[in-house]
């Protein structure tokens, strides 16, 4: 397997206002050493609950947030350290889908100038009419009219302006779309019909994905592998197959536990593990996710357990293994 994003260590802390005069500022955990993978051509899927660095993740990896600690290689090259002008050919083949498409489209641009705005920052391609037939091309491929390109984000669904944030994301030749929470904004009808047209995308231009959700389900449809984030930290992470059918992690298992089994709109309520999430200023010792965890030992509130490999690409963090 060729790495194309390699994530090493990776880790962001916050440091809060003092809540008193001399106090100590206090640390928002909010990313804690987080490592993996992502081959060619893979789709590498990022689930938890919401609160646990899964975007704060896909934004160090594209250096929207500076790292407090750790290393990204892409194709090879280190690129946390880069000058701007190195990085920028780098990240014209790293883009960004959002969970909010009306949020992340600006709504006083046409289209045809969303589409357009990412090529003209990148100069490719340089011409205004290699541009122009590129927006209709991509438009059709996304799945909307060309004459389209003349209108205003609000004249469209929340799928509709999904594809458009979508065709915005392959307007310069990406290689590596990190699509954080891309559908949870979306009705459930509509969800399957972006899902199922990224995955024709990935196909039809070989991208790879980091695919963000908090929904099990669509992680699942999506992705190749998978890891499972709490608390900031990765806490499992297996091919699809692997972790559906043999979860090792109790959190893990308390997820998909947790997954209704019509995925209907009124059974929403019913995804979400029993428990709060701690906050992550102050998490608690030892292993994190002690306090809700059903298997937890005495050790658990003691020490934090260290990732092993528990079967072929199978690792978990856990003192059960
Ligand atoms: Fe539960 Fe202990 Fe494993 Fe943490 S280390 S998940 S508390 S059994
Ligand atoms: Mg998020």
């Amino acid at each position: 397997m060729t790495a194309l994003l390699k994530a090493e260590g990776l880790t962001k802390h916050y440091r809060l206002a003092r809540p008193r005069l001399l106090s100590p500022r206090p640390v928002l955990r909010a990313v804690e050493d987080v490592s993996f993978e992502i081959a060619e051509g893979e789709t590498f899927g990022l689930v938890g609950e919401s609160g646990s660095g899964k975007s704060t993740t896909a934004r160090l990896v594209l250096r929207l947030i500076a790292a407090t600690a750790g290393r990204v290689e892409y194709r090879g090259r280190s690129i946390l350290e880069l000058p701007a002008r190195d990085f920028r050919p780098l990240r014209r083949e790293m883009q960004m889908v959002f969970q909010d498409p009306a949020g992340s489209l600006n709504p006083s641009y046409r289209v045809r100038d969303l589409i357009e705005e990412p090529m003209i920052v990148h100069r490719t391609p340089a011409t205004a009419r290699e541009r122009a037939e590129r927006v209709a091309a991509l438009l059709a491929q996304v799945g909307l009219d060309p004459s389209h390109a003349a209108r205003w984000p609000h004249e469209f669904s929340g799928g509709q302006r999904q594809r458009i944030g979508i065709a915005r994301a392959l307007a310069v030749e990406a290689r590596l779309l990190v699509a954080d929470e891309p559908v949870s904004a979306l009705d459930v009808s509509v969800q399957a019909q972006i899902l199922n047209l990224m995955r024709t995308l990935k196909d039809q231009h070989g991208l790879s994905y980091l695919f963000i959700a908090h929904d099990l389900a669509v992680v699942k449809h999506m992705s190749d592998r998978v890891a499972v984030m709490y608390l900031g930290r990765i806490v499992e992470q297996a091919p699809r197959a692997e972790i559906w059918r043999r979860p090792a992690h109790p959190y893990t298992k308390m997820l998909i536990a947790a997954v209704p089994r019509a995925r209907v709109p009124d059974h929403r309520a019913a995804a979400v593990p029993p428990g709060e999430i701690p906050s992550p200023v102050a998490p608690p010792p030892g292993c994190a996710f002690h306090p809700r965890c059903p298997a937890r030992m005495a050790i658990c509130a003691q020490q934090a357990p260290v990732a092993k490999e528990i079967a072929p690409g199978h690792v978990a963090a856990c003192h059960l293994y």
